[in-house]
């Protein structure tokens, strides 16, 4: 399927925008184990945020993304999600 011509809505500024250019987290279904661009094999309840500084701390500010995911704070996930904007 053409990625480009899905289109995502980021958590954090709201703007809509093709699949490839937004970061996709999932919380696994089974297990709840939370997945930072996640393969086609991993599914779950998930969201999308710009690849974008601004949104990602918008995304934890007011622990917006912890809602959405309907999981704890976790620090570690802020540092998984930072991580994909610097490859
Ligand atoms: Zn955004």
């Amino acid at each position: 399927m053409d990625e480009s011509k899905i289109i995502r809505k980021c958590i954090a500024c709201n703007s809509l925008k093709p699949r490839g250019s937004l970061i996709k987290i999932t919380k696994h279904f089974k297990t709840n184990e939370i997945c930072v661009e996640p393969n086609s094999c991993f599914f779950g309840r998930s969201c999308y945020i710009c690849r974008d500084c601004e949104c990602i701390e918008n995304a934890f500010k007011k622990k917006r993304i912890f809602k959405i995911l309907k999981i704890n704070d976790n620090n570690e996930l802020k540092e998984k999600i930072r991580a994909v904007l610097e490859n």
